[in-house]
């Protein structure tokens, strides 16, 4: 017996990606070319400061 994994698009049918965690997956899809699609949220963790 397979657990499912991945997640697919309603609308493509692709498979999505997970903004969430493994806990509380947020599945969103990955096809730029879908209407569903989310681009991927940008990383706030350089707020360190390196420089170069
Ligand atoms: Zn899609």
């Amino acid at each position: 017996m397979g657990r499912i994994v991945k997640e697919r698009c309603p609308h493509c049918n692709k498979v999505m990606r997970n903004d969430g965690t493994e806990a509380e997956p947020k599945w969103v899809c990955n096809n730029p070319k879908c209407i569903e699609y989310v681009a991927v949220p940008p990383k706030e963790e350089e707020a360190g400061g390196t420089k170069e």
